[in-house]
């Protein structure tokens, strides 16, 4: 082993290669199992982690990459910042009434972890805050892994990231407290004899001020500054670290890793401060599934050689993004799975790549770095339809003309009520999901089991009643992944899952070549729905951007290139839809927000092919055709004008779980169409009060003209269970109604 940090890894997925610690935490919430379990289920899953890294022969491994729920909320946890609220009889159940709410308290307020599509819970930071160090999570991890005989290197999140991402009256004014308390705990990792610690301090990879900027030279300055501490390995991942490469290689801490496959090698050279350090080369793609091009990384890498003191290889970013084993599937086609590794595999590429830098690229290398060769899938003619799209193809007839023509077919109350597409997936719809694989089930027995369900949700909702009704998803195991076994070029995996937010993973599918859609996907389910009921159904689709921002992609051809495809294939069932007499159509694009780039600079161009490619999908739909998109946050004014550029009609976004701050967003920005401002977190099992639901319907109907305000909850139902939601929705009808009779 070299004394430098040598070739690694930045994180590592946690979640269990079976998602074991799902189940674990799953079955503890539901008082199934006990806390000694779940602690004994987090152990196995830290010890066969550490001994993979180690065995694959990893220079350096790192450590405290577990979490129980998310690491953002592990600082605050270690830090002392989990609001009093959340107290309970022990650290852990603390822990995880932050994460989830209690039956008195809602939880913390979850968001986006940058661009990618890990959400975390955003810590509450004011001047009233008493930092300490409350835990001792990286010091027993480390404990636990050094028994082993593994050394590890802790990482954690950097204190400047951290109050970056929190909320509160200008939490980065407390960066001095908090580095108080990191100060003390590198002290106590260097006393276990820590030799090097990873801060994460992405956060820099998107624009920063001066100030913020000010603010990370002096977080690291001050640690370095800590006497006989351990060596500190800084990374700033998800993109270019820019003008905070300077600014870290400016203090004194030992190394740096930057993002080279969402940044360049560019201007890296010319930071003269790097040249006492050791740059970790983020060669390998954290974030997606493809096989690297060794040699093209080895000559990144070799290209910086004289930029720092030591270059070694990494992976660009933490691996918590993609699956954990390319072997566990079976399924995957030859050509399309020569051409992917996963996390496991990009274990192996980064101990290769390490390996050819210090030795040469000899050996096993010149056996495995081999080119793929596989080509991806063809197909001429959407190549041909792309190719030969039109600005017009893109347009729909302005708003003022399509509301009218709605506002005569639909009728439809002010506050008009309505749910965000999936209902709860029950244990038998899960159970016949699984017969159907297993083949216990026949394709018609399956689709009768749906029909029943799909026919109990429209009754429910009659029941309830909802102004506009929606068939419940049933069939859909996920809102992406559904839609990717429907259509040609994409590939599913059995067990590539990845962490969402907490327990909640998601199976993202791989697009592996050109998109095409075979025949109608969602038209039976939507017809038959309707064919139940005198209320409008909405039909459900899944929007470009959204499946291509939970969807490996393809690297090989413009984002915008890909989504045009997908678009294509969608617009066709909108086509279907219309045809079968469907009315209104969501085309949800929770992740128009998520994709958005973290660099202002690139953002324009992002925003072009993606709303682009949303156009594309709708503007086929006659002007009576009300298009409904979906967004699942809050952060509104960002993106506003890109909303507005959609030519949805109504808009449903997030909003509860932020006590509607939207909402003055919205008056601020004149925002003009239709839109529904959530006002029922489900991401919590809480059930939401009567007068709490009625005051957040009165709110909204203050902030927006009742005509275009829609009543619904934050987001689809699935993950929730009917006890929580049908309560929920008869207070959302019922506050929906109060606040009416007063206009
Ligand atoms: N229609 C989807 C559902 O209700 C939307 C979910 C989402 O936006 N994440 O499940
Ligand atoms: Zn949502």
């Amino acid at each position: 082993m070299t004394s430098g940090i040598g070739a690694t890894v930045l994180g590592y997925p946690r979640i269990g290669p079976r998602r074991e610690l799902k189940r674990a935490v799953e079955q503890y919430w539901a008082g199934r199992i006990g806390r000694d379990a779940l602690l004994a289920t987090a152990k196995e899953l830290r010890t066969s982690t550490w001994l993979e890294l180690h065995d694959a022969g990893l220079d350096s491994v790192p450590s405290n990459t577990f979490s129980f729920y998310d690491q953002v909320l592990d600082t605050a946890a270690l830090v002392g910042a989990v609001p009093a609220r959340y107290r309970q009889d022990n650290d852990l159940d603390t822990y995880f009434a932050a994460a989830r709410g209690t039956d008195e308290v809602p939880p913390l307020e979850m968001t986006k972890w940058f661009d990618t599509n890990y959400h975390y819970l955003v810590p509450e930071i004011d001047q009233d805050t008493v930092f300490f160090l409350a835990g001792g999570k990286p010091i027993e991890e480390y404990r636990e892994a050094k028994a082993l005989g593994v050394d590890t290197r802790p990482v954690l999140l950097g204190p400047v990231t951290f109050l970056l991402l929190a909320k509160g009256a200008d939490p980065l004014a407390r960066l001095d407290d908090l580095l108080a308390v990191y100060v003390e705990l590198l002290g106590a990792l260097a006393a276990e004899g820590v030799s090097w610690v990873q801060f994460d301090e992405p956060g820099f990879a998107a624009d920063r001020t001066e100030e913020e900027l000010a603010a990370l030279g002096r977080a690291y300055e001050r640690l370095a500054a800590v006497p006989n501490r351990p060596k500190l390995l800084v990374t700033g991942f998800y993109g270019p670290l820019g003008p905070a490469l300077p600014v870290l290689a400016g203090t004194d801490i030992e190394a740096i890793a930057v993002d080279l496959v969402a940044g360049t090698t560019e201007g890296i050279a010319s930071v003269p401060a790097l040249r006492g350090k050791t740059l970790v080369a983020g060669v390998i793609d954290g974030r997606n599934v493809w096989r690297a091009d060794l040699r093209a990384a080895l000559a990144k890498a070799v290209s910086l050689l004289g930029a720092a003191d030591e270059v070694v290889v990494g992976t660009s970013s933490t691996l918590l993004h993609v699956p954990y084993d390319l072997d566990a599937e079976t399924g995957l086609e030859p050509e399309v799975r020569s051409r992917l590794a996963f996390a496991r595999q990009k274990v192996r590429e980064v101990v290769l790549l390490g390996r050819a830098l210090r030795e040469g690229a000899t050996g096993e290398w010149a056996d495995e770095a081999v080119q793929p060769t596989a080509e991806p899938r063809r197909d001429d003619a959407v190549r041909a339809k792309v190719a030969a799209l039109q600005p017009a193809d893109r347009l729909r007839a302005p708003y003022a003309e399509r509301a009218a023509a709605q506002d005569a077919s639909l009728g439809l109350p002010p506050l008009a009520t309505t749910t965000i597409g999936s209902f709860p997936q029950t244990g038998e719809i899960r159970t016949a999901r699984a017969g159907l694989r297993t083949g216990d089930l026949t394709q018609a027995q399956y689709d009768e089991r749906m029909r029943a369900e799909i026919a109990r949700v429209i009754k429910l909702q009659e029941d309830i009643g909802l102004d506009v009704l929606v068939h419940g998803e049933p069939e859909r195991n996920d809102m992406v992944q559904y839609f990717a076994e429907h259509l040609d070029g994409f590939a599913s995996t059995e067990l590539g899952w990845v962490q969402s937010y907490g327990s909640r993973c998601v199976r993202p599918p791989i697009i592996h070549g050109d998109v095409t859609r075979p025949k109608p996907i969602t038209v039976d389910w939507a017809t038959y729905a309707q064919s139940l009921t005198s209320k409008p159904v909405k039909g459900m689709l899944t929007g470009p951007v959204t499946i291509l921002a939970w969807s490996f992609v393809r690297d090989d051809q413009p984002l915008g290139q890909t989504a045009d495809q997908v678009a294509l294939a969608l617009r066709d069932e909108i086509a279907d839809l219309e045809a079968a007499g469907i009315q209104i159509i969501q085309v949800d694009e929770p992740a128009l927000r998520e994709l958005l780039p973290l660099h202002a600079a690139d953002q324009p161009e992002y925003l072009e092919w993606s709303v682009g490619s949303f156009q594309l999908a709708v503007a086929g739909a006659a002007p009576a055709t009300q298009i409904h998109t979906h967004l699942c946050y809050s952060e509104f004014s960002e993106v506003i004008d890109a909303i507005d550029g959609l030519g949805a009609d109504v808009t449903t976004i997030e909003a509860a779980r932020s006590k509607m701050e939207v909402l003055e967003d919205l008056r601020a920005t004149g925002f003009s169409r239709g839109v529904g401002p959530g006002v029922y977190d489900i991401h919590s099992p809480r059930v939401p009060g009567q007068d709490e639901v009625t005051d957040l319907v009165a709110a909204a109907a203050a902030a927006v003209p009742p005509k275009r305000l829609w009543i619904n909850p934050d987001c689809g139902l699935k993950t929730r269970g009917y006890a929580e939601v049908e309560p929920a929705l008869r207070h959302l009808v019922t506050a929906a109604r109060k606040v009416r009779e007063t206009l």
